[in-house]
């Protein structure tokens, strides 16, 4: 039988799954198990709480679906059993999506209840008896509060995204949370990167968990980062002159704030670029038509903040461009998230001022390489530091997987 065949060519088979959820799997086109799954699966399907560190676009949603639905096939009890807590509404849609599709051939349910839109239609999701709750803080509370919804029965949790659930100011809807379920269950959590309050909350949550870390191993090779030092008055010639130069498939431009996200995607529509603004001051429809335009590729060009653009996942990203310096060097490996899948080459490009130059090293020192500098033509630039990491241009430093063992072992210690 054909669907034997594709079953058995997976390299999901060694992971002895329920014959509906392989055909889901492969349904959904995953042939091989991405790093973050090889890790985290074989001690999530036995139950065992898992720390999963990696970051955007590498599959860390199926590290945790996988192992929830497999779980949910093996007995038939009233649910929901499996609770899934997100920090945005995007972030919430995209995961119960992936659980429809991976869970397409059962019977499973799945509800996502997220603020922002009416509580009526969440309601009747919810009246469906699902076994599956994806959901973020705040509408989760409200819903508890209504006595809407109820989590005694939930076996596994995830905390999706937990690091963005701490700077988004949710730790304390988190703790609620885990108040209300019962003490008995397994918990996956998930982060890419690792914060010294995420570290506590994982202490806190997490029973002996597999560290499953892929953070700093994937795809940044595939990368190509540079600086361009340019005094701020140059900022918006420069990013023209880099959206025009090489291939540029599409991209997003990061700007400190919402106000300058507006402005910025104003300014480049008026140049003639496809381009569309996705800031926390836009409507829940605003934001949904800005991210399904630039997915569908209506539009090039996509200016953002930090916040607006956590986690989302949009493949074939050819720049990241960093057109105000981020804030912080987990903020830099964020945005650079988006960029470098796979196999294409990603670039990773930030405008920097004088003023970033402590931010930048820190950045180099993380990275453990150094960031080339370069200057454009007919653009002013501003002198800037030289690296505070001695290695050659865009490789990696050899010390790197030295340091990243050192810095692994350090962390999983931590962690347990
Ligand atoms: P993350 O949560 O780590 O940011 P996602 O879970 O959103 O990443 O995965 C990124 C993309 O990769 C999604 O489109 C997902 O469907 C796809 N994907 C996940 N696992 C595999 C796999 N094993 N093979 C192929 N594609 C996969
Ligand atoms: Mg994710």
């Amino acid at each position: 039988m054909q669907t034997d065949t594709r079953e058995a060519a997976t390299g999901f088979a060694s992971f002895d799954l329920d014959s509906r959820l392989a055909k889901g799997i492969a349904a959904a086109g995953f042939q091989e198990p991405r790093p973050i799954q090889t890790q985290a699966l074989p001690a999530a399907l036995v139950g065992r709480d898992v720390l999963g560190l990696a970051q955007t676009g590498t599959g860390k949603t199926a590290a945790f679906a996988i192992p929830a639905i497999e779980r949910l096939l093996e007995g038939d009890k009233p649910g929901p059993r499996v609770l899934v807590v997100a920090p945005t509404r995007e972030l919430a849609a995209q995961i119960s999506a992936e659980f429809e599709s991976l869970a397409r051939f059962t019977h499973l349910r799945v509800a996502t209840v997220f603020g922002g839109v009416p509580v009526n239609r969440q309601r009747k999701a919810l009246a469906r008896k699902p076994q599956i709750l994806v959901a973020c803080p705040g509408r989760l509370l409200d819903l508890m509060g209504q006595g809407l919804v109820r989590l005694d029965r939930i076996e596994v949790l995830v905390l999706d995204e937990a690091d963005h659930m701490f700077d988004m100011g949710f730790l304390p809807d988190i703790r609620r949370i885990l108040a209300a379920l019962p003490a008995e269950r397994q918990n996956l959590l998930f982060s890419a990167t690792m914060p010294k309050e995420i570290r506590a909350l994982a202490e806190q949550v997490l029973d002996g968990p597999l560290v499953a870390d892929v953070a700093h191993t994937e795809r940044l090779a595939t990368i190509e980062h540079a600086l361009y030092p340019v005094a701020g008055t140059g900022k918006l010639a420069l990013l023209k002159h880099i959206l025009g130069e090489g291939q540029l498939d599409s991209a997003i431009v990061f700007t400190r704030t919402k106000h300058r996200a507006r402005r910025l995607a104003g300014q480049l529509e008026r140049s003639g670029y496809r381009a569309v603004a996705l800031q926390g001051n836009m409507s829940q429809g605003q934001r949904e038509r800005a991210m399904d335009g630039f997915r569908e590729r209506r539009f090039d060009v996509l200016v953002a903040t930090d916040i607006a653009a956590r986690g989302i996942d949009v493949q074939q990203v050819s720049h990241v461009v960093n057109f105000d310096m981020p804030q912080t060097t987990d903020a830099y490996t964020h945005r650079i998230g988006r960029t470098g899948r796979s196999e294409r080459n990603g670039k990773a490009y930030t405008l920097v001022t004088a003023d970033d130059h402590g931010l930048v090293a820190q950045v180099e020192r993380r990275l453990e390489m150094s960031i080339p500098r370069r200057e454009v033509d007919g653009i002013e630039s501003v002198s800037f530091p030289r690296a505070a990491v001695q290695s050659s241009g865009n490789q990696p430093s050899r010390r790197r997987g030295a340091g990243r063992a050192g810095a692994r072992r350090r962390r999983r210690a931590r962690a347990r």
